[in-house]
Order: C-alpha cells, then structure tokens, then sequence
C-alpha cells in the first residue's frame, strides 16, 4: 500500500465513523435580527449573493458565509420578521427588470417607480445586478470627448466617454451642482444621464428631480434613489443597481453618463451592515474588503468595441472629504481606481469662485489626447497661467512689493478666474468656450474691468450665435488654428467691442 491509499483509507474510515445524523436537520430559522441583517442557522447549502426567502414572503440577501450561521441582509418589511421565522434558500442571485421605461423616472434600489407616477406594467425578464465588467478584448479605445459644459472641465480637464472621473471635496462645495450641469449639457447629445442618489435627502433628489424636467431634459435621465431615510442595506445595493441600468443601455450601443453621489456614504452603509456581521474592522473601522466593494463597481465603465455596438458607460463617483483630507481611507482608494479626479477647494467656492475647481491639483489621465489641436493649444496656457496665479495669489496674501512683471501675472490671472465663473445650469458648448479662451489669451479682455467680463462673455456669446454661424460649424470641424479661422473669430471679437458699451 503507497502512502496515497493509506490515507485514502484513513479518510474512508474517518467518514464512516462519523455521525452525520442532525447535521442536516438543524431547522433554517432567524437566530437574531439586527438593523435590517438576519443570523440564520442552519441554511448550509446557501450562497454567497443568493435570494433566500422568509417565511412571510419577505426576501434577504445572503452577505456572509460562517460555520455555523449565515448573514442575511432583509431586503423589505423588515418589521414583519422575528426571531424563529423559518427562511429557505432559492437558488436565485439579486436580480431587476431592465427596459427603456427606466428613461424619464426615479427608482427605488430594486428598480421600482418611486416618483408617484405610474407604475411599470408589462412583460419583463429579470437580470442580475452584479454584472461583470467587460473584460479588455470587449473593450477599445476610442476617444470621444464627454463634453460638461463647464469651462474649467472642458478646457483643462477633459473628458472621454468611458472614463471614471472622481469628484472630491469637503460638503457644499459644488460637487452634485457639477454632475447637474453636466446632465444638463447632455440636452443636445446622445448620452443617457443616471444620478444615483445615495443617502441624500429626498428634498435634495426631488430638487434635481424637477431641475431635470425644468430644463426639459427629464426624458433622458433616471434617478435611483437610496436616500438617507432608507436602510444602510438599500444605499449600499443602489449604485449595482444604477450601473446595471446603465449597462443595459450601453448594450444597446448607447453612450450613458452614471454618477454614483456619493461613494463615502456608500462606504459608511457597507461599514454599518459589516459590523453588524462582525467582520473584523480594518482601517477607520471599514471591513478589508471595501476596496475591492468600488474597484467593482468602477471597473464596470469603458468603452465597447465594434462588434458589441460601440457603446459606453462614463462614471463619474463623488467623494466627500473631511477638511479637505484626501489621505483618508476611502478617497486615497477611490483616487487610485479613478482615471481622473476633479478636486474642489473651499476657499475659491467662499470668495465667489464657483465652480470652484482646483485646476492645479485636478487631472484628467488622458488630457492632452481628449482635446482637438486647437483647444489643447489654449487650454495648456490657460492652466499654467492660472496655476501660476493662484501661487502668487498666496504669496502675496503675506503683503509685499510687486514689480511690473508680476503684476501683469496677477492682473492676466484675474481675468481668467473671473471667465471660468460660470453660473449653475448655464453649461456652454465647447466651440463656445473656444471663442472665449481666444479673447482672454490674447488679450482683448485685458483693459477691462473685471466685473464686466461676464457681461462681455454674454455679449460675445450673443452675436457669435445670432450673426456667425459660419463661424460656429467652422469652429465645431476645426482640429487646428488656421490662418482663415483666427481671423474669422478675431473679427467677431473685434465687431462686438466696438459694439459693447460696458
Ligand atoms: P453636499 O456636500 O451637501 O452634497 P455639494 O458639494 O454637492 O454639497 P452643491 O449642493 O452642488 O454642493 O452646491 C452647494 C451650494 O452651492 C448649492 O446651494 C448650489 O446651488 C450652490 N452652487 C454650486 N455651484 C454653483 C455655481 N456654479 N453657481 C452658483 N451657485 C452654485
Ligand atoms: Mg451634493
């Protein structure tokens, strides 16, 4: 006998001499309830993400896999259960219906119409919501600009359909305002705008609700909704669901723009229902797993190839940071799975500077390839410029002598910071800001006083629209700065100085 058979024997007669009667008639019940999260003994043959059912009809899903029991977040009425109820496994994984309805409304976390309107009636398949990202031979690289509206963005940090671009800061500075703006940029492109709320107040997702339809762009928008009146269990399902919505319209070939608002209280209700498992905490208490709960979530954007219809998921996550901490856990994890982070800084949003983006420390990875020749050449003055003034800005908030030199910096600083202002809901179209960043470079803006710049951008903006629209298709084709282009838009600056009158 080799030793292989030995202890094959072994093992034989160690199962023959054990006494599996009981082991499998231990009754499936809940052994104690917590804050929405059952303890179940006895159901062995469970899953991991598996549907298991109560006996009142209630669902849960199974969270966590120990010897002796099971972890079970409840999904509805958790008031119905109690101690004892019995609960059988279903062999199903969490699942939601997808169809085009979604388009125009505000959902719960299991995709159901929220918004007092009618309900979804019709036939509907079923599909799960931890769909796996596409791997890298479904995926290409092509680069089509997401275009925000935003001038600070589309100048110095521009953006691909298929990129995650984080957006971080401290509370009220601007962060949901961004994502707004955006969606409502969108009202003249092809994206599908998702805002998944997670745990905002309803006020708050009401008030995006009704700025999507005042700006009539509601029918292209959905809202999943897992605001903070709801369980830690249903903010922490609401961006799958969200991102499974979204893939189903990238399927079809289409571009959608999801934004996850936001991460960190996605963190804190993952954080509660852990401890509730006892999972060992790991840093600032979130369980080990957390990085790996939003790489998978993130790693679902990219862009499709041809033969899966060229469709794109866009993702832009917002993060909240704690006095501007972004060594802390969560943002340190989710700036290192982003492809790009628009920082926002307290200070700026405080003087009037809105949006208040930090254009120093903000990235986008792929900046110099996501820009036509044209708007790179700007933008690339446009930020050291800026980065150069808002240093000296510092510098000199100590008092001390200036020379010429420097106070031509300073003064060339100002008139940028004032023609990055812009207003909430007034995104601009990308040929629009060409136009403007022209002006500012080149000086026609420089005698001015600063608080007549955005009268002047309007004046500009006005009779570009009104009396160019050479101009504009020329400018919407134009890769580089020709000879004929420039002088085109120097004569539209030129008319309208001598037309404005501030
Ligand atoms: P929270 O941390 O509470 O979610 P936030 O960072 O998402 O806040 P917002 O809600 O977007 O910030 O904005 C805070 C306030 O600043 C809002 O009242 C909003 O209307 C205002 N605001 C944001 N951007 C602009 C802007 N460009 N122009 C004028 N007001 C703005
Ligand atoms: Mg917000």
């Amino acid at each position: 006998m080799n030793s292989a058979d030995i202890l094959l024997s072994k093992i034989q007669q160690q199962i023959k001499n054990t006494d599996l009667s009981g082991r499998f008639s231990v009754r499936w019940e809940i052994i104690k309830l917590m804050d929405w999260v059952a303890l179940v003994a006895g159901l062995n043959e469970a899953r991991f993400n598996e549907i298991v059912q109560f006996s009142n009809g209630i669902q849960g899903l199974v969270m966590d896999l120990s010897r002796d029991n099971v972890g079970v977040l409840i999904l509805w009425n958790m008031a119905q259960l109690e101690i004892g109820d019995s609960v059988e496994s279903t062999g199903e994984v969490m699942s939601i219906p997808l169809w085009e309805m979604y388009l125009g409304r505000v959902v719960d976390w299991f995709g159901q119409v929220i918004d007092g309107g009618a309900k979804f009636d019709g036939k509907y398949e079923m599909w799960v919501i931890e769909y796996p990202a596409p791997w890298v031979m479904d995926r290409k690289p092509v680069n089509r600009p997401l275009e925000t509206g935003i001038k600070a963005i589309d100048t110095m940090i521009p953006i691909w359909r298929w990129q995650r671009e984080l957006i971080i800061w401290d509370r009220q500075t601007g962060k949901t305002s961004i994502i707004l703006d955006t969606f409502l940029h969108q009202k003249n492109t092809d994206v599908i705008c998702i805002y998944v709320a997670i745990g905002q107040k309803n006020a708050k997702v009401k008030q995006i609700s009704e700025t999507l339809k005042e700006y009539w762009i509601n029918e292209k928008c959905i809202i999943v909704n897992a605001s903070s009146s709801e369980p830690a269990v249903m903010q922490y399902l609401a961006p799958y669901v969200g991102c499974r919505i979204g893939e189903y319209f990238r399927d079809r070939g289409q571009d959608v723009l999801i934004a996850y608002d936001d991460l960190s209280k996605h963190a804190i209700a993952y954080r509660e229902i852990s401890l509730l498992l006892h999972r060992p905490p790991a840093r600032e208490a979130y369980p080990g797993d957390i990085f790996y709960l939003h790489s998978r979530l993130l790693e679902r954007a990219g862009q499709l190839n041809e033969t899966l219809g060229w469709g794109s998921l866009t993702a832009f996550p917002v993060v909240e940071t704690l006095e501007g901490d972004i060594s802390a856990y969560i943002p340190t994890n989710i700036i290192s799975i982003t492809d790009g982070q628009i920082f926002l800084d307290m200070d700026l949003f405080t003087s009037g500077v809105k949006p208040a983006i930090d254009v120093g420390l903000s990235v986008s990875r792929v900046w110099w390839a996501a820009q036509s020749q044209l708007m790179k050449r700007f933008a690339s003055k446009l930020r050291v410029q800026l980065a150069n003034f808002r240093e000296l800005a510092k510098f000199l908030q100590f008092g001390s002598d200036i020379d010429a030199d420097t106070e031509q910096q300073i003064h060339q600083g100002q008139i940028f910071t004032e023609l990055l202002k812009q207003q909430k809901y007034a995104p601009i179209a990308v040929y629009q800001q060409i136009i403007l960043l022209y002006a500012g470079i080149n000086g026609y803006l420089s005698d001015m006083n600063l608080g007549s710049i955005s009268q002047r951008e309007k004046t500009l903006l006005f009779e570009l629209e009104t009396k160019h629209k050479d101009l504009i298709s020329q400018l919407k084709d134009a890769d580089t700065l020709t000879p004929a282009l420039e002088k085109e838009i120097k004569k539209l600056i030129k008319n309208t100085i001598t037309l404005d009158t501030v």
